[in-house]
């Protein structure tokens, strides 16, 4: 494949009509800031929505091309920006602007900490059901990702909790789809198409959230020294379970010195009504000698989620489904992947290191080929990103996202190269 990427080398004198239009947007001028190999020399933080609005309808015409950051947490699935002149940092639209502590439903700036919200829910008695891992991250990267953690499994994939979006368009038009009122969106529901599109359709600057119940009990089980077909069977009965919250295990190469004869390790989370939180643990418990009971499950898989084999990694998330976990994991072990799995989702992180990624990457291919699902890569070597797409889309896929694009984007201004099959 070739590298179409037109990143703007540092010291490349810019047309003085692109450097006009910068300054007269305020736009602070500042040591380049990499944003994947693009370097971006100017940034910009609005306020709010209108501010937002402003900044992009100004760009109309122009040739500008706008990279959006949260918290810039992220190491996970994206392409490097083709383009990047302006960076558009969303840490001023942050705050929490509406509370329904009695329907659980709270209004929130994009820019806002996961943990400002998740702090604001629990004082009154809910919880947010997202939990991917970082501790800066925002509410729109983790919208604009996608982002789950271990809980997917108990709270669904991130659109689930988004009842609404305030999304500013490309050329400055402000949206809205959904709002707080649950089940009130007819038709297509755009905040689903905007949540995973990886901000090139347009500014997320505000969301309607449907929080949980925050539950009356929760305990966690965690069991080790067996080998993986056997904690595989263990988490995955567990995932079954009707207060299973998450399930997960971790395979020994992805373990600290990559021991074999500690064999893997898995942790399983219930949460929910105390009664059936009790019997859900227990029947786990009692399914496999040596099993304890510890403080936490989530917090523990979350971090083995964000784990980076280092120098040269590559991780790949693939999506096979719950019907072919199994297999799945046991043709990546052979191959000599590490690999935590979550069985409950069906979703499986798949470690390696190598000098050249063409081999692994071609057995995950004919693996996602064989049992169907998704797939994409969320670290690889820099070198490598230029001949790989983080986003396995197919034709058809590239297709549609394409005509997304131009409908969303015309001008191609927003995150550029950043999305699926590069767009
Ligand atoms: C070590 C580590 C590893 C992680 N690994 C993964 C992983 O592999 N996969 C995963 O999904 N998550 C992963 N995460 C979770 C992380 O919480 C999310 O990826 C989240 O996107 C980070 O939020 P952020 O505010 O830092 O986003 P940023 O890094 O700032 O942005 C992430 C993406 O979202 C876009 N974006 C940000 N804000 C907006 C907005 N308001 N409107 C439109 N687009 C926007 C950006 O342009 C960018 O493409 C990881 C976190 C850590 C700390």
């Amino acid at each position: 494949m070739s590298d179409d990427r037109k990143t703007q080398p540092a010291g490349t004198p810019e047309r003085p009509d692109r450097a006009q239009l910068l300054r007269q947007l305020g736009a602070e001028e500042h040591a380049p800031v990499s944003i994947d190999g693009a370097l971006v020399h100017r940034s910009l933080r609005p306020g709010d929505a209108a501010a937002v609005a402003a900044i992009l309808s100004q760009l109309r015409g122009s040739d500008i091309a706008v990279v959006v950051r949260g918290a810039g947490s992220s190491p996970g699935p994206s392409n490097p920006p083709k383009r990047a002149d302006l960076l558009l940092e969303t840490t001023k639209l942050s705050g929490v602007d509406d509370f329904d502590p009695e329907e659980g439903v709270i209004h929130v700036g994009a820019g806002t900490r996961l943990s400002t919200i998740r702090e604001a829910a629990r004082a009154a008695g809910w919880e947010l059901p997202l939990d991917p891992p970082g501790t800066s991250a925002t509410l729109g990267g983790v919208l604009a990702r996608a982002a789950v953690g271990p809980r997917e499994l108990g709270f669904g994939p991130a659109r689930d909790c988004v009842l609404g979006l305030d999304v500013v368009l490309a050329d400055g038009t402000v949206t809205r789809c959904g709002g707080r009122v649950v089940k009130n969106v007819t038709g297509f529901d755009l905040a689903r198409l905007y949540t995973g599109s990886c901000g090139i359709l347009g500014v997320i600057v505000g969301a309607w959230l449907r929080l949980r119940p925050r539950p009356a009990a929760v305990k966690a089980l965690r069991a080790s020294g067996f080998d993986r077909p056997r904690l595989l069977a263990w988490t995955a009965e567990a995932a079954l379970r009707g207060t299973a919250r998450a399930a997960g295990l971790v395979t020994s190469g992805l373990l600290p010195g990559g021991s074999t004869e500690e064999g893997c390790l898995a942790w399983v989370e219930f949460a929910g009504e105390v009664l059936a939180v009790e019997e859900d643990a227990n029947a786990t418990f009692r399914a496999l000698p040596g099993v304890e009971e510890v403080e936490e499950a989530a917090g523990p898989l979350r971090e083995w989620q964000a784990a980076s084999l280092g120098d040269r990694a590559l991780r790949a998330r693939l999506h096979a489904g719950t019907g072919s976990i199994e297999t799945a994991s046991a043709a990546l072990e052979e191959a000599g992947f590490a690999q935590l799995v979550y069985p409950g989702t069906g979703t499986l992180y798949a470690h390696t290191r190598a000098s050249a990624l063409h081999g692994p990457i071609k057995i995950l291919r004919s693996l996602r080929e064989r049992l169907g699902g998704d797939l994409c890569f969320e670290e690889m070597p820099d070198d490598a990103k230029a001949d790989y797409d983080a986003f396995e889309v197919s034709p058809d896929e590239r297709q549609l996202w394409s005509a997304l694009k131009q409908r969303f984007d015309s001008e191609g201004r927003l995150n550029p190269g950043r999305g699926a099959g590069r767009l």
